[in-house]
């Protein structure tokens, strides 16, 4: 078995496994961004994947520190919108993707749609 990179979250400063993190990228024009694939140009910083290291890395400047920039109060606002849309914990739901069901609307009869959302209850 291949053994994961190892990166630092500038958050809450534990090391983790690097695909356990998020890449938070100042690409080459200085734009921050959440590079989800891990793969795009410019420098990068590592978080969890919790709103909770976001808000530490904000408030120690470690994500400044290590992207190197001043990071503006909107940047901050739109990486913590990125960060409500992760599942935390559950890593694997991130790439599996679900259908989203469009349950057939009952045109008139209701009472028969009713049987068929038997087996989809979680
Ligand atoms: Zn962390």
């Amino acid at each position: 078995m291949k053994k994961q990179p190892q990166r630092k979250c500038v958050g809450c400063g534990h090391m983790k496994d690097k695909r356990d993190l998020i890449r938070v990228l100042k690409d080459e024009e200085g734009i921050i961004s959440v590079d989800l694939t891990g793969r795009k140009n410019g420098r990068g910083a590592y978080l969890c994947r919790d709103q909770a290291c976001l808000k530490m890395a904000e408030k120690n400047h470690g994500l400044e520190h290590s992207l190197k920039t001043r990071i503006e109060d909107s940047v901050d606002a739109s990486l913590e919108a990125q960060f409500q849309t992760f599942p935390s914990g559950e890593n694997d739901s991130l790439t599996e993707k679900r259908p989203v069901r469009c349950p057939r609307s009952p045109a008139g009869a209701g009472d028969l749609g009713s049987s068929m959302e038997g087996g989809v209850t979680v």
